[in-house]
């Protein structure tokens, strides 16, 4: 019998793994917990429970017979929901919260690579504004601020020169922008290179990798302004062939997820690694302890295999099948509205775009509702994927989608793929 899932989160991300989840045999029912309107079309069921509950959230599970949870952000796997639920007896397919401190402590993660040789930036963690400040004065810009813990993606600062490093320093120590997260900072040298993203389903020392993808964090064309959390991505990359994968499993993955297991905190779900492609090679910018978000909606559809079946059959400890098409490319754009990342518009118009045979979009900070229509109620509304033979035909689709939409209230990216489509 088909199972019953439960999906936490209510992003594009969670959008795409509730649909992958019910296109296969595996599963026949999801909820998301809160979800958003933008899902309901397909067929997604929105739970109104709040995962800083628990107790709550456990028993809706229960009256609802649900089977297993997959749990998508990363608040929810660095408080622990993992080992509550699985506590409670629910199966849960994410990282503990021993496990996601990959992610809840760029500090944790940095002693752990640096202990086991893995390739990173050289870094030095500091607790206090005067010490830090001084280090970064011996130690001359550029270098790179960040704040130790989760900051949406907004907590680290490339410091061209030494005064963007100091207010990076004082909005941290200072003014507390980032609450507890900047409890301490570490701050590393600046890697060059290209960026990309490397995905991987992890069970204790075992992983899966999933295609490449490549994010945009700026906000504007031309890798221009502020640093949201992604405005686009696409998948796979035709400027990286598999060897740099392959470089990046054995020198990075397969160590750290040694590391974790050896050192008593096996990792079970999904680890995201942020590498730089230096001249040295690949070398890890952040872990992430869950799928990405924008990659995972480009990726994910590129699975051939059943997503519910393999994510039981591994945490049942048995051999997950994970099959990729490679036979053709994904891009996807992100609908942001007016004043993303700084102050976001609200009640902004959202288009709803039914899924057509090359294209479809996963929606995220939507208000409303489907047959009324839906509103901004957060900075990234939805994201529109195209696929395609190749990048620049996925790339076509969606814009000549986009271009014929009006929007006021929302922007889009018109460079998504400009690192691939130039390679
Ligand atoms: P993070 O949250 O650690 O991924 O950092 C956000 C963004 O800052 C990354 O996607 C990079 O663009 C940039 N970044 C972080 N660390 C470095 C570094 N050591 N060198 C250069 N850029 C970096």
């Amino acid at each position: 019998m088909a199972d019953k899932v439960l999906v936490i989160g209510s992003g594009a991300r969670e959008h795409v793994i509730a649909t992958t989840l019910l296109a296969g045999p595996g599963v026949d029912r999801v909820w998301c917990a809160p979800g958003n309107p933008g899902m309901e079309p397909d067929g997604i069921s929105l739970l109104q429970e709040d995962s800083s509950q628990p107790e709550k959230l456990i028993a809706a599970i229960r009256e609802l017979g649900i089977d297993w949870v997959f749990v998508g952000p990363e608040a929810p796997l660095t408080a622990g929901l993992v080992d509550e639920l699985q506590a409670a007896g629910i199966p849960a397919f994410g990282p503990t919260k021993a496990a996601a401190r990959i992610e809840g402590s760029k500090g944790f993660a940095k002693d752990l690579m640096r202990r086991h040789g893995i390739p990173t930036a050289d870094y030095a963690v500091f607790h206090d504004l005067e010490t830090a400040k001084a280090y970064v004065r011996s130690h001359g810009a550029p270098v790179v601020i960040k704040a130790d813990g989760l900051a949406a993606g907004k907590g680290v600062t490339v410091a061209a020169d030494l005064d963007q490093a100091m207010q990076a320093l004082d909005a941290i120590f200072i003014d507390h922008k980032f609450g507890q997260a900047g409890a301490q900072v570490v701050i590393e040298d600046q890697l060059v290179g290209q960026e990309c993203s490397l995905m991987c389903f992890v069970r204790g020392e075992r992983f899966w990798p999933m295609p490449l993808s490549q994010d945009h964090k700026p906000a504007y064309d031309g890798d221009r302004g502020p640093n949201t959390g992604g405005m686009g991505a696409y998948s796979p990359l035709p400027q990286f062939g598999p060897e740099l994968t392959q470089k990046a499993l054995d020198a990075i993955v397969a160590p750290t997820v040694r590391a974790l297991a050896q050192e008593g905190s096996p990792f079970t779900g999904v680890l995201y690694t942020g590498l730089m492609v230096t001249d040295q090679g690949p070398q890890v910018i952040e872990f992430n302890a869950r799928l990405g978000d924008p990659e995972t909606e480009v990726v994910l559809p590129a699975l051939t295999s059943d997503l519910g079946t393999a994510i039981r059959t591994l945490m049942e400890g048995g051999e997950p099948q994970f099959t990729w098409d490679s036979s053709h490319s994904r891009l996807g754009v992100v609908l942001a509205a007016q004043g993303y990342p700084g102050s976001p518009k609200t009640g902004v118009p959202v288009p709803l775009i039914a899924p057509e045979s090359d294209l479809r979009a996963y929606y995220a900070g939507v208000s409303g509702s489907a047959s009324t229509g839906l509103t901004s109620s957060s900075g990234r509304t939805a994201l529109v994927v195209a696929q395609g033979d190749d990048l620049a035909q996925a790339a076509r689709r969606v814009y000549d989608r986009l271009d014929g939409l009006s929007m006021p209230g929302l922007f889009y990216r018109h460079d998504i793929g400009h690192h691939g489509l130039e390679a």
